[in-house]
């Protein structure tokens, strides 16, 4: 089967056009600027350079429009006719309590997906908007809903809830949900198979530090806690985002700077995390790394406290599921930045538990990067959310 997998936010798309009984990748690509002056489609075909062009894309049914057009391409195409598509996977940010699982789209989906919107504000629309635009350009290819959420749906209520007024539960639904589900489900499957172990039989807490970051607890094969919440703003220090604050400092700083609530909100999203902590060095990994080295005090500051912060979230979820058997890092810095494995690492020991430094020189690959000796399994797997989200759109149509 053929499956084209959509990742749509308010003015980008990324795909993937994925064949998913040899797994490979056959065509990706990005729509960027959608809705706004200059926007342009990057489109590569598996073994053929990134090619862009520029092209006015008012809204996503002509970006959608676009990508349709360079998979079926005779040059930079990797289909005949888009009868060759035969279902469609969408990335779905927030599920809310509605779905725990993988859904096939259709009305009733699309009014849940709705309902769920107030939870997501900036994303649950812009993943609308793409399966919308996917219904006009291919009305008769079935089409799956993979939601961020739904992975964590199995977390207990005393993880789920907040110390707050239930009623606030009851009637917003004010709860953790937990994002980056279909990653800590793929990479913690993978660490079981890698490990030659069922995943119902170990403990794995799996660190997803990208850009946005958060740690699991996947307990049996189930998630039962995420450092991620109602949104993807709390927990660990993140590129650009606060992670765990004091809700108090909120007010504090609206006083303070003559700010209102939203644009603190901004602050904490945008401004704050390692970019913030370094005094605005970088959101990246390896500018912080760089200006560290270069002796930038603000810089090695962000590194140790982020490096703290996911350290004290690994104590935490051992102490929840009651052991580990192994530590995973995936995603951006996960996959590729040794010196901060290695420094979360550091905090393991009390855990009998080390990272060996040759095995750690590794970057975008699988590998088993403790010590032999080690009573927890350190590993580094790279996530593929694309490839996650094919596989469930096979397995239900
Ligand atoms: P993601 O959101 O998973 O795409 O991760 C993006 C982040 O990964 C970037 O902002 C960088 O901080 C980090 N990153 C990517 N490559 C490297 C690398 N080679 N070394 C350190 N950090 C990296």
């Amino acid at each position: 089967m053929k499956v084209l997998v959509i990742n749509c936010g308010s003015s980008s798309l990324k795909y993937q056009l994925i064949d998913s009984d040899t797994e490979a990748v056959l065509a990706k690509g990005l729509c960027e600027r959608i809705g706004i002056e200059g926007s342009c489609i990057t489109h590569n075909k598996a073994g053929a350079d990134k090619q862009t062009w520029t092209s006015p894309m008012p809204d996503h049914t002509e970006a959608v429009r676009l990508v349709v057009e360079k998979l079926t391409d005779p040059e930079v195409g990797a289909v005949k006719s888009l009868s060759e598509i035969d279902a469609i996977g969408h990335r779905i940010v927030h599920g809310g309590e509605k779905f725990a699982s993988s859904v096939v789209i259709n009305d009733e989906v699309i009014k849940a997906i709705e309902e769920c919107n107030d939870l997501a504000p900036l994303h649950n629309p812009a993943n609308l908007i793409g399966i919308r635009a996917c219904q006009k350009i291919m009305p008769n290819v079935p089409m799956v809903a993979v939601f961020d959420t739904a992975f964590h749906q199995t977390m207990p209520e005393k993880a789920y809830l907040y110390g707050l007024p239930l009623k606030y539960y009851k009637e917003y639904k004010i709860r953790r949900y937990g994002f980056h589900g279909t990653s800590h489900d793929f990479v913690s499957k993978r660490a079981a198979e890698i490990l030659g172990k069922k995943r119902e039989d170990l403990r794995i807490i799996v660190c997803h530090l990208g850009n946005g970051a958060s740690v699991s607890a996947v307990k049996y094969g189930k998630s039962v806690d995420t450092s991620m919440g109602m949104t993807p703003l709390e927990g660990l220090i993140m590129g650009t985002r606060s992670g765990d604050i004091d809700p108090a400092i909120v007010d504090y700083i609206a006083q303070k700077e003559n700010l209102t609530f939203k644009e603190v909100n901004n602050i904490l999203n945008k401004k704050s995390g390692v970019l913030g902590l370094s005094d605005g060095v970088s959101s990246d990994f390896r500018d912080l790394a760089k200006a560290a080295e270069e002796v930038n005090k603000a810089a090695k500051t962000a590194l140790e406290t982020y490096t703290y912060h996911v350290g004290k979230y690994i104590g935490a979820y051992t102490a929840a599921m009651g052991g580990v058997d192994a530590v995973v890092f995936t995603a951006g810095v996960g996959e590729n930045d040794a010196d901060t494995r290695a420094a979360i690492g550091e905090y393991m020991s009390f855990l009998d538990t080390k990272i060996d430094p040759v095995k750690n020189k590794v970057r975008g690959e699988e590998r088993i990067i403790s010590t032999d000796d080690s009573k927890v399994k350190v590993l580094c797997i790279p996530t593929n959310e694309e490839l996650a989200i094919a596989r469930e759109t096979v397995r239900l149509v």
